[in-house]
C-alpha cells in the first residue's frame, strides 16, 4: 500500500494513477486515513491535470463501492432518476418528480447540498417545515410503493466517499472538473440503481461547464460510464446563461414550483427544460410521455396532488401544506436598468456567488443558510429594456444598497442580443 505522499507525488506531473491507487485515495476519504489537506491536494491535481477515462471509471467505481448499493430497479423496474450538473435557479428536480409520479413513472432521487455558486435541492427542500429528507433503502421502497416518489438525502451509507469529497470540493474551488463531476454524480446515482437515469448537463456562464464543448464532454462521459456500468442513461444539454425560471433563492424557488403546481403553469423556460427531461427519462424506463400528457398532469392538479402527498408522507406539516408560507427576506431592493438597450449578458455565476455571500449559501462547511435571501429576475436575455426599467428584485435580511448595485451590475445592457436556445442537444449511448 503506497502512502498518500507517494500517490500525490506520482500524480503531480500528471501521470495516470492505477485503479488500485485510486481505490486507496477513495478508501482514505471514506475511513479518514487521508486528511483534508491530502484529499484537497488530490482534488486540485485532478482538476488541473485531469483524469483520463480509465482513471475516471476507476474513481467512479471506487466511490460507488465505498458504500451500500440499493439496486432499486430490481424491485421497481420502471424507476426513474434525474440529476443536474448544477445551475442557478435550477429547481427542475422539485417540479419534475411529482410530474413524473403523477404520470405513473416512479421516481427516487437523492439530492445534494449546494456546491460552489449553485444551491442544492436538499437545502431548498429544507424550506418545507418538518420534511424528513433522510432516506435509506427500505424507507425509499416504502415511499415508492405508497406515493410513487421519494426525494431526499442518503443516509451516511450511500457513496460516503462522495460526501467527504463533495464537501471539500465545495470549499476548495475544485468543482469544475469533468472527471470529478462524473464520479461524484454517478457514484450516488448508480448506488441507488434506478432503471433509467437522465442527466441535465448545464452549459453557459452559470454552469460548471461554461463552454458547450465541455458540457458535451461531460455529458458523453456521464452517459458512457453509466452505460459501461450497466445502466440505461442519457443526457440533455440545457442552457444556463441566465437563471432558470424567475426566482433564485432557497424558499423562493420552492415557492416558484409550488405556484407552478397550483396554477398548472409556469415560466416557459422552466417548463421546457422540465418537459424535455421528463420525455427523455420516461422513454428510458419504457413509459414514454408526451408534452400533452405532462401538460395535462400539471393543469389537472394531479402533479400538485402528488407533491402534497409526497411532502406529507416525508413528514411535512399538513397544516402548513394546506396554505404554504415560504417567506422572503424582508429588505426588498429594486434593481433598475441604468440605460435603455437589449439585455445581452447575465453574469449568472456571479449572481449565485453574490446571493451565497449575502447569507443564501455556505462560505464554510456547516454554515447555516438564510432560506429567505432571494432574487426575482424580471429581465431576460434578448429583452428590449427602457432606462430605469426593473431588472429584478433582491430580498436580503437587511438593507444593502451596495449588494443591490453589485447584483444590478450582473445584467449587461448592449445593443444586440437574442434569447438563448434552451435545450441544446441530447446525448444517448
Ligand atoms: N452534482 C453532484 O452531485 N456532483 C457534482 O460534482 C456536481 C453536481
Amino acid at each position: 500500500m503506497l502512502s498518500p505522499y507517494r500517490i500525490l507525488e506520482k500524480k503531480r506531473p500528471g501521470s495516470p494513477l492505477s485503479a488500485d491507487e485510486i481505490r486507496q485515495v477513495v478508501l482514505g476519504a471514506t475511513d479518514g486515513s487521508w486528511d483534508d489537506a491530502q484529499l484537497a491536494a488530490f482534488l486540485t491535481r485532478a482538476l488541473l491535470l485531469g483524469l483520463d477515462d480509465t482513471e475516471t471509471e476507476a474513481l467512479t467505481l471506487a466511490m460507488l463501492e465505498s458504500g451500500e448499493r440499493w439496486d432499486l430497479a430490481a424491485e421497481i423496474p420502471t424507476l426513474a432518476d434525474k440529476h443536474s450538473t448544477g445551475g442557478v435557479g435550477d429547481k427542475v428536480s422539485i417540479l419534475l418528480s411529482p410530474l413524473l409520479a403523477a404520470c405513473g413513472v416512479p421516481v427516487a432521487m437523492l439530492t445534494g447540498r449546494g456546491l460552489g455558486h449553485t444551491a442544492g435541492t436538499a437545502d431548498k427542500l429544507e424550506s418545507l417545515p418538518g420534511l424528513d429528507q433522510g432516506l435509506d433503502r427500505s424507507r425509499t421502497l416504502r415511499l415508492l410503493e405508497e406515493v410513487g416518489l421519494a426525494i431526499g438525502m442518503a443516509t451516511a451509507d450511500i457513496a460516503p466517499a462522495d460526501r467527504r469529497l463533495y464537501g471539500l470540493r465545495d470549499v476548495t474551488a475544485t468543482v469544475e472538473s469533468v472527471p470529478l463531476i462524473t464520479a461524484s454524480i454517478l457514484s450516488k446515482k448508480l448506488a441507488t440503481g434506478a432503471a433509467g437515469l437522465v442527466f441535465d448537463v448545464k452549459t453557459g456562464n452559470g454552469a460548471f461547464m461554461a463552454e458547450e464543448e465541455q458540457a458535451r464532454d461531460l455529458a458523453r462521459r456521464l452517459v458512457s460510464v453509466a452505460t459501461a456500468l450497466g445502466r440505461s442513461a442519457s443526457a440533455v444539454i440545457t442552457d444556463m446563461s441566465q437563471p432558470l425560471g424567475r426566482w433564485v433563492g432557497h424558499a423562493a424557488e420552492v415557492r416558484e414550483v409550488w405556484e407552478c403546481l397550483e396554477r398548472g403553469d409556469g415560466p416557459e423556460d422552466l417548463l421546457a427544460v422540465t418537459f424535455a427531461l421528463c420525455r427523455e427519462v420516461s422513454a428510458l424506463v419504457g413509459q414514454p410521455l408526451t408534452d400533452e400528457t405532462l401538460r395535462e398532469a400539471l393543469t389537472s392538479g394531479r402533479a400538485r396532488e402528488r407533491f402534497v402527498v409526497w411532502a406529507e408522507a416525508q413528514g411535512t406539516d399538513p397544516d402548513w401544506l394546506a396554505s404554504p408560507d415560504l417567506p422572503l427576506a424582508p429588505a426588498e431592493h429594486v434593481l433598475a436598468a441604468p440605460r435603455s438597450g437589449v439585455l445581452v449578458r447575465v453574469a449568472t455565476k456571479q449572481i449565485g456567488f453574490l446571493l451565497a455571500e449575502s447569507g443564501g449559501g455556505r462560505l464554510r462547511a456547516g454554515d447555516e443558510i438564510d432560506h429567505g435571501v432571494a432574487l426575482q429576475v424580471e429581465a431576460r436575455l434578448g429583452d428590449l429594456l427602457e432606462e430605469e426599467q426593473e431588472l429584478g428584485r433582491l430580498y436580503l435580511r437587511s438593507e444593502s444598497p451596495r449588494r443591490a448595485a453589485q447584483l444590478a451590475a450582473c445584467f449587461e445592457i448592449g445593443d444586440e442580443g437574442a434569447p438563448p436556445q434552451l435545450v441544446r442537444e441530447t446525448i444517448r449511448p
